[in-house]
């Protein structure tokens, strides 16, 4: 018995060329066919592309919409992210957290993300406030998104004791990974080494910021891809940015990519916060200090490409689509062929799925009745036209409707 229908989708790889119904039961996919036989209540995809939903591995929602309260840059060589952000955390209460968090988490969801995991700061004034406010969030939006929290010092964990205390603390509050971000910190090794020490106490994931530069003349991500093989990690390691080895030759990139996938460590794209912070230090030929993904894939490392920040110093724009970033992404690395796009669809879908350990994701019979429609006929093409969303589906109902802009003809 099905209690719900998406007629009319299109789903790459399924039968009938990929033209079939989607058939819902108790939340879960219970067929996948084409024309089934049902009377229950439908939704028209109109031959529209349809994917398991769009699925955010690295985002602060606890950090968006504060670019009004921040101080504008002092210039475009001097930016100061981090201290125009640390300078308004006095004002970071529970309900400012949750406030502006909940506006970008309802743009995510009406994006078609249905799955994320945000990063969430534990630095003083503010400690475990973000973790309370997005807990809030994840149950009241849980009709409509699974809110994973990642929680991490962004200002240095290493030999700051009150930092430390306040992620533990956060960890047993329910976070369920555990992150870093060892760049902002004096001791790096002590930071990524406390990471996994707390990981591993916990049995919770990791997903460190790492690398994020344009100078690979020291890097952290051997370390983190050697403490992931001796801890036996594999698979529950992320990190990312790593834009610093977007500066080395393709040989040398692929030795990395190699070791990373041995030890199952995934790398996440943030292209937007990379193209807007870094190589700062040049005013002309600005490198793009963006790691290539699909380099990464096809040497067998898991990769995702996720927003991380939205309207703050870090990066101040965002409208919280992942389409939006694949396609930034692809233009940046000039990516054009459409092997190496579906393969970027992937990286907001399938990968990060599979990168922040989903379960029962995906259009397969038995996942959950979870679907994002999308106004494109293929992966490659909504990459390539930044397709818009028209609808979204979580648990089995309808969570999401956008119509198609109309033309009003004379
Ligand atoms: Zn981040």
């Amino acid at each position: 018995m099905l209690d719900y229908v998406i007629r009319n989708a299109r789903v790459p790889g399924a039968a009938n060329g990929g033209a079939v119904d989607i058939g819902f039961s108790k939340g879960k996919i219970a067929a996948i066919e084409p024309k089934l036989v049902a009377d229950s209540p439908s939704y028209d995809a109109q031959g529209c592309l349809c994917c398991g939903g769009l699925v955010e591995t690295h985002i602060h929602l606890d950090k968006s919409r504060i670019i009004d309260r921040c101080t504008p840059e002092p210039s475009r060589e001097n930016s100061n992210h981090m201290k125009r952000v640390a300078a308004v955390k006095d004002g970071f209460t529970v309900e400012d957290i949750y406030n502006r968090a909940k506006v970008t988490l309802e743009n995510c969801i009406k994006q078609g993300t249905t799955r994320i995991r945000t990063h969430a700061e534990i630095d003083m004034p503010v400690g475990t406030k973000c973790i309370e406010a997005l807990q809030m969030l994840q149950k009241e939006y849980a009709w409509a998104v699974d809110l994973e929290i990642c929680a991490f010092a962004q200002e240095g964990l290493a030999k700051v004791p009150e930092a430390d205390k306040a992620l533990v603390q956060a960890i047993e509050m329910g976070a369920t990974s555990v992150g870093g971000a060892p760049n902002y910190d004096t001791d790096h090794p002590a930071h990524i080494n406390r990471v996994f020490e707390l990981a591993r106490q916990y049995d919770i994931h990791v997903d460190l910021h790492i690398d994020s530069g344009h100078d690979p003349a020291t890097m952290d991500n051997m370390l983190v891809a050697d403490l992931a093989e001796k801890y036996k990690y594999g698979g529950r390691v992320a990190m990312g940015h790593m834009t610093k080895v977007a500066a080395l030759p393709p040989a040398k990139q692929k030795d990395i990519a190699r070791r990373l996938a041995d030890v199952g460590v995934a790398v996440t794209v943030l292209p937007a916060t990379d193209l807007f912070v870094l190589a700062r230090h040049r005013d002309y030929n600005v490198p793009r200090c963006i790691t290539d993904a699909n380099l990464f894939a096809e040497h067998g490392c898991n990769c995702s490409i996720s927003t991380n920040n939205i309207l703050n110093p870090f990066t101040p724009f965002g409208d919280c689509s992942l389409i939006r970033m694949a396609n930034m992404h692809a233009n940046v690395l000039q990516v054009g062929q459409p092997d190496r796009l579906t393969e970027l669809f992937s990286m907001i879908s399938d990968r990060s799925a599979r990168l922040i350990n989903a379960k029962d994701y995906g259009i397969k019979v038995g996942s959950q009745a979870e679907v994002t429609v999308i106004d494109a006929k293929t992966h490659a093409e909504a990459v390539a036209i930044n397709a818009p969303v028209l609808a979204a589906f979580k648990r089995g109902r309808q969570t999401v409707s956008r119509p198609r802009a109309e033309l009003m003809r004379p």
